[in-house]
C-alpha cells in the first residue's frame, strides 16, 4: 500500500512566522516543501502526500494534525525557519512518549538536511531535542519538526539563496525516503549524441573538511574516476572536484543534472 506522507508548512496566511532581513518564515517554509514534494515525485514510487497549505492559506495551529491524523498519514514533518539571533539546525519530536519510528525518523533527517547545510557554509549542530509542541503531541504517526536556521542571524544569507533552500528541500525528501522505504525511479543515462569526451567539474568548496565529505558521497554513489583539484594559495584554499571522461556532451549532461539534484552542487560539464 502506498505509502502516506504529509508535510506541514509552518505558518501561512495572516501568520508570516518570524519575519526578519526581508524573509518571512511562511514563505521559506512554503518554498522548502515544494521542493521536497517535487523531489519525491520525481525520483521515488510508492507513496502519496499533501501538505496542510498548498498556497499562502492561514492554517489553525489545531487543525494541521487533525489533516494528517484524519487522512491516515504514516508520517508527519513540520517545516520551520528558527529565529532569536543564533545559528544552525536542529530537530524536534515529541517530549513525552514516542515510538522508536519516531526517533529513527528525527535520526534519518537529521542527519541528511544537517550534511546538506554544511556543503553551503559552517552549520552549528543545535541537537536532537524534544519538546511540548502541539503538531508533535497531537498527530498519531511520526511526527518531526525541522528548525532550518535562524531568519535573524547572519543564517539568513543562506536563506536567500535559493539552491540553497532548493537542496534543503531535497534533504527532507530523502530522509522520509529513507525512513519509509521508498523505492527511486530508476532512469538511465541517454544514448551519446557525439562521441566526444566530455567532464564534469564542481564549483570551488572553500575548506579541507566539506570537500573530503562532498568526495566521499560521490564515491559512495557512483564509480567515477574523480580527480581532487586543489587551486589554493596558502592563505585562500580552494577545491574542486573533476570527474573521469564521458562519452557525449548529453550523457555528462545527464549526470551533472543528477548531481545538481542529489546534491545541489554547482558543476559545469568542460571538454576533456
Ligand atoms: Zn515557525
Amino acid at each position: 500500500m502506498a505509502k502516506k506522507i504529509f508535510w506541514d508548512k509552518g505558518h501561512g496566511g495572516s501568520d508570516p512566522g518570524a519575519v526578519a532581513n526581508g524573509l518571512q518564515e511562511k514563505v521559506l517554509t512554503h518554498k522548502i516543501v515544494e521542493y521536497a514534494m517535487s523531489y519525491l515525485s520525481a525520483n521515488y514510487t510508492g507513496f502519496e502526500q499533501r501538505t496542510s497549505r498548498t498556497g499562502d492559506q492561514s492554517v489553525e495551529l489545531n487543525s494541521r494534525d487533525d489533516l494528517a491524523d484524519n487522512w491516515g498519514a504514516d508520517v508527519f514533518v513540520s517545516v520551520h525557519i528558527n529565529a532569536g539571533r543564533g545559528n544552525g539546525f536542529e530537530t524536534y519530536i515529541y517530549n513525552g512518549n514516542v515510538s522508536a519510528a519516531t526517533q529513527s525518523l528525527q535520526n534519518m533527517l537529521h542527519a541528511e538536511i544537517l550534511a546538506t547545510m554544511h556543503e553551503f557554509g559552517p552549520t552549528p549542530d543545535r541537537g536532537k531535542r524534544r519538546a511540548d509542541f502541539v503538531v508533535l503531541r497531537e498527530t498519531d504517526m511520526p511526527a518531526v519538526l525541522t528548525e532550518n536556521l535562524f531568519i535573524d542571524s547572519s543564517d539568513h544569507e543562506r536563506l536567500k539563496n535559493e539552491t540553497f533552500l532548493r537542496a534543503v528541500g531535497e534533504a527532507h525528501a530523502r530522509g522520509v525516503a529513507k525512513f519509509l522505504g521508498l523505492q527511486s525511479i530508476v532512469s538511465g543515462p541517454p544514448q551519446p549524441t557525439d562521441s566526444n569526451r566530455w567532464r564534469i567539474q564542481t564549483g570551488l568548496f572553500d575548506n579541507a573538511e566539506t570537500f573530503a565529505r562532498a568526495i566521499g558521497r560521490l564515491k559512495e554513489k557512483y564509480s567515477w574516476l574523480i580527480h581532487e583539484q586543489a587551486t589554493s594559495t596558502d592563505l585562500n584554499p580552494r577545491y574542486r572536484i573533476v570527474t573521469g571522461l564521458f562519452t557525449g556532451r548529453n550523457v555528462a549532461e545527464y549526470y551533472a543534472d543528477q548531481l545538481k539534484k542529489e546534491f545541489g552542487w554547482n558543476v559545469y560539464i568542460i571538454e576533456g
